[in-house]
């Protein structure tokens, strides 16, 4: 045991045991773990929007449990540092004599220069790192394609990644891995204050409980292409996303699940479109890791035009639910009292705010940004960026008649009335 090696293992937006490669390459090469987490402060250059209240719940919770988890598979508990991953990590290294540096590669432009941070003061130091995709279903090599070559529509994407869809079962469970003893504070912070969403707690257990729910208990996945357009209740939808965004359900191990439904219980055109959905995500992780900064421009990747807009009133009454148009009321209503709001809703409030109300859709990306529950850079901004037509969208006008919708989705106006009453 004294002459393990150690390796200080970064979680970021991976805040699980199963299904990290990081832990996996641990267990499988002998390396005990130093776990650390890295919290920017308010002022550091990579964290620009305050977080929501329902968002710092789901991030505590998730961190509590991983802290937990590491504190009961031995080890001393999660490092919890604020400020720079570049000034803690190479400390860390140097004390605890750390061999390697792991942690798992981001798409966020913010993470990308996190990453390019860390990485330029490790190489400095003479300190060895590795990075991982397991927040991908892909790995750049695993590709049909180089990366700067991602198709432009993701139906192209779509039927060239789909012949090699394979998802393996990890080699070794990362719950083997051995942690290392350390006398670091670790992550154990009061609760945070203010509203949570009561549907989605934080971490890995409830991770795994939605998953199995969704699929395996209710058997809802068997309908999902038909609901998916929902937007009241729970179980229109799957309900991941929070966890898929911080990490807490690997999207591998998602899609082992999907597949063994459909081997084991039934495969049918729903159980397929949840695929095809993970597949967007997907998507726009490679489109953002391709583009990188030009998705948090007005021009998005469509280069020059000028489609900056000034902030005026139009965008306040967006935010504070008075458009004075019913449906986009009750959704923007739902977003604000929940951090959480469906498919649907997410593809009017954000129409409406771009091509009704004519402002910068960045500031209705970043309003998101703040809120969601869910919010992961790369499907945010890509989604926001596809509706404001500066993305991946083939058409070149993807606006939403608001009454039009409301009529289709909400024919007795329950939404309306359930948020608005
Ligand atoms: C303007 C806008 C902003 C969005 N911002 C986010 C965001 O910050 N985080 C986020 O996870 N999703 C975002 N989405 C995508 C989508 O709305 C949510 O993933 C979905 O509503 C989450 O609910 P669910 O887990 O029940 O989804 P399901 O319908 O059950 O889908 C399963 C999973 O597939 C992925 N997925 C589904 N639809 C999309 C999509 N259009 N793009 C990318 N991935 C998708 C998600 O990981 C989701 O959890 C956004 C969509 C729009 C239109």
């Amino acid at each position: 045991m004294e002459s393990m090696k150690t390796a200080l293992v970064w979680f970021r937006k991976d805040l699980r045991i199963r299904f990290n490669e990081a832990l996996e390459f641990c267990a499988l090469n002998n390396l005990r773990v130093i776990p650390v987490y890295i919290s920017d402060d308010s002022n550091s250059p990579y964290s620009p929007v305050q977080l929501s209240s329902f968002r710092q719940h789901f991030h505590h919770e998730s961190l509590e449990e991983l802290n937990y988890r590491i504190v009961k598979l031995g080890g001393s508990g999660l490092v919890y540092k604020e400020g720079l991953a570049e000034e803690h990590i190479p400390a860390i290294c140097r004390k605890y004599q750390i061999e390697i540096v792991l942690f798992a590669t981001e798409p966020g432009w913010y993470e990308q220069l996190q990453e390019a941070a860390l990485k330029k003061t490790l190489i400095k130091a003479g300190i060895a790192y590795k990075l991982f995709y397991h927040n991908y279903i892909f790995r750049p090599e695993s590709l049909p394609f180089n990366i700067g070559q991602t198709p432009r529509v993701f139906t192209e994407f779509r039927k060239l990644v789909e012949p090699c869809l394979t998802v393996e079962v990890p080699e070794t469970d990362s719950q083997n891995v051995i942690f290392a003893t350390h006398d670091e504070s670790t992550y154990a912070l009061s609760s945070a204050e203010g509203e949570k969403n009561l549907n989605f707690k934080g971490g890995e257990t409830a991770a795994a409980k939605r998953l199995n729910y969704y699929l395996f208990e209710s058997r809802r996945i068997e309908t999902y292409k038909e609901t998916r357009n929902g937007l009241l209740g729970t179980d229109y939808s799957s309900g991941l996303s929070p966890w898929l965004a911080n990490g807490c359900l690997s999207v591998k191990e998602t899609l082992l699940n999907i597949k063994q439904y459909e081997k084991e219980v039934l495969a049918n055109e729903s159980t397929y479109w949840l695929v095809f959905e993970l597949l967007w995500r997907e998507y726009f992780r490679w489109i953002m890791a391709e583009h990188g900064r030009l998705l948090f421009l007005p021009e998005g990747l469509k280069g020059n035009r000028n489609r900056s807009k000034i902030k005026d009133r139009d965008l306040e009454r967006w935010i504070t639910a008075q458009t004075g148009e019913p449906f986009i009321d009750a959704a923007m209503t739902e977003l604000n009292r929940t951090g959480f709001l469906s498919n649907r809703a997410r593809q009017n409030v954000a129409s409406f705010l771009v091509h009704d109300l004519n402002q910068n859709w960045i500031e209705g990306a970043r309003y998101f940004e703040h809120l969601l529950v869910d919010f992961d850079v790369s499907s945010n901004y890509g989604n926001w960026a596809y509706i404001a037509g500066v993305g991946n969208d083939p058409r070149p006008n993807r606006r939403f008649n608001p009454v039009k919708q409301a009529g289709m989705y909400d024919p007795e106006q329950k939404y309306v009335r359930y948020w608005l009453k």
